[in-house]
């Protein structure tokens, strides 16, 4: 079998199809060997830190001894039940340990699925079944906001905001308004639509685009008048990200329905999770029709769902969400320098995610694509949102590191301008 790196990227270029990647024109990528805390390792033995958490899903870094116990722990004793008329002992304590996260008789029932993509699929039927078990057919039509991006299956994808992602599949896609705003809401005929779909305080594949404060309470508040339910996609937001365990604390809204995914096995494993309220639950009780007929083969699979109760022990044994706040500090400190950089145009900054856009760079030179392949050099790995580099470390990153990755940016962006 091939190991060297040369071997291994030929082989790469043969059979693989990277996800968002035009293969005709990318070559020699970096092959990952290994990891530990918040740094990750070449087939060639160069370090970098994890800049972006492995596209924004790792927590408490890489081989954290807690998580990696407990993948093993399960793999002695099983690796995968179907959860189809069954159940299993690290999905039943997870779908609770997730309710209990949310105030009592709130969030309280889970349902478990892959990605975050599956996470919004379901949470979009039970929207739309829902009214049509509470004699509400014609609330069918889902709201989106301009810019959002909610995962690439085809549901997920047709609440995508943004036109190079979702463009070329308009003619699949759901009944679906955008709108930019809550007074935008005002225009829509609130009679229609099922549900709201929001990336709560920041919007990420737009670029790391916030919201003003008070705006999701706003929204909550509207769809309470206007009886629409309020689906939150925590799929990136979600386990601390944001200072909080999850973003809708920031305002003291409980949605309807949460998807959450990326974080939830602190980057480890495919998983995902949908909550929603017994109100919603309750609706499909009763004869066979009124099922929710949905799922996936490795729905409650027990590997993955050990990795996020390890994953929720660390938050609790470690303090994480206390120390966060002061790691939350210091980045937000490290990184006023770039206020004064001319070649930034501003940093978009919550909790512990940033996008630093660029500036005065022509459109079509792909200068974050080249800031990033520079800061490689300087030891950092990420990845841009086209001119806005972003920066999402794991929570367990060092002092020193998170200088190192503030200067690496500094330092690639000169490299690029050509200072
Ligand atoms: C990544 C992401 C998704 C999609 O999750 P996948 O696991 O990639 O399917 C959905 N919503 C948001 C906000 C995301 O960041």
């Amino acid at each position: 079998m091939a190991s060297g790196t040369r071997a291994l990227q030929q082989l790469d270029q043969r059979f693989c199809w990277h996800p968002f990647t035009q293969h005709a024109v990318w070559h020699d990528p970096l092959v990952l060997v290994s990891g530990e805390g918040a740094l990750l390792r070449d087939s060639e033995g160069h370090e970098y830190i994890d800049g972006n958490s492995s596209i924004w899903t790792n927590l408490h870094g890489h081989r954290h001894p807690k998580i990696d116990a407990a993948i093993r722990a399960q793999l002695d004793r099983v690796a995968h039940t179907s959860f189809l008329g069954l159940t299993n002992p690290p999905a039943i304590q997870l779908s609770a340990a997730l309710c209990a996260l949310w105030p009592p008789n709130t969030l309280t029932r889970c349902f478990l699925s892959d990605d975050g993509s599956t996470a919004i699929e379901v949470a979009l039927k039970m929207a739309a079944q829902f009214w049509q078990l509470t004699g509400h057919p014609e609330k069918r039509r889902f709201v989106a906001f301009g810019g959002a991006y909610h995962g690439d299956t085809m549901g997920a994808s047709s609440l995508g905001g943004i036109s190079t992602f979702h463009g070329r599949f308009a003619g699949w896609q759901f009944p679906v308004t955008f709108v930019n705003s809550v007074a935008e809401l005002a225009e829509c005929t609130t009679g229609t639509i099922a549900a709201v779909v929001i990336e709560p305080l920041i919007q990420g594949a737009a670029g790391m685009r916030l919201w003003p404060p008070g705006m999701l309470a706003e929204l909550r508040a509207w769809c309470d008048v206007n009886d629409v339910l309020l689906i939150v996609d925590e799929v990136m937001t979600g386990f601390g990200r944001t200072g909080k365990m999850f973003a809708c604390q920031h305002e003291n809204v409980v949605p309807d329905l949460i998807a959450l995914a990326k974080g939830i096995t602190g980057g480890y494993q495919p998983l995902a999770a949908t909550l929603t309220t017994e109100r919603v639950f309750s609706a499909f009780l009763g004869e066979l029709d009124r099922t929710l007929y949905y799922g996936h083969s490795y729905t409650g699979n027990q590997l993955g769902c050990a990795a996020a109760l390890a994953s929720l022990a660390v938050f609790r044994e470690e303090n994480v969400l206390d120390q966060l706040a002061s790691q939350i500090s210091r980045f937000t400190e490290l990184l006023t320098r770039f206020q004064t950089n001319r070649h930034v145009a501003e940093v978009r900054l919550c909790g512990f995610i940033a996008g630093i856009e660029l500036a005065g760079f022509p459109p079509d030179a792909m200068a974050g694509a080249k800031v990033c392949v520079a800061a490689r050099k300087f030891g950092l790995l990420t990845r841009p949102i086209h001119d806005t580099i972003v920066l999402m470390p794991p929570y367990c990153i060092t002092d020193a590191q998170l200088v190192q990755c503030v200067e690496a940016v500094e330092r690639a962006i000169e490299v690029v301008a050509g200072h």
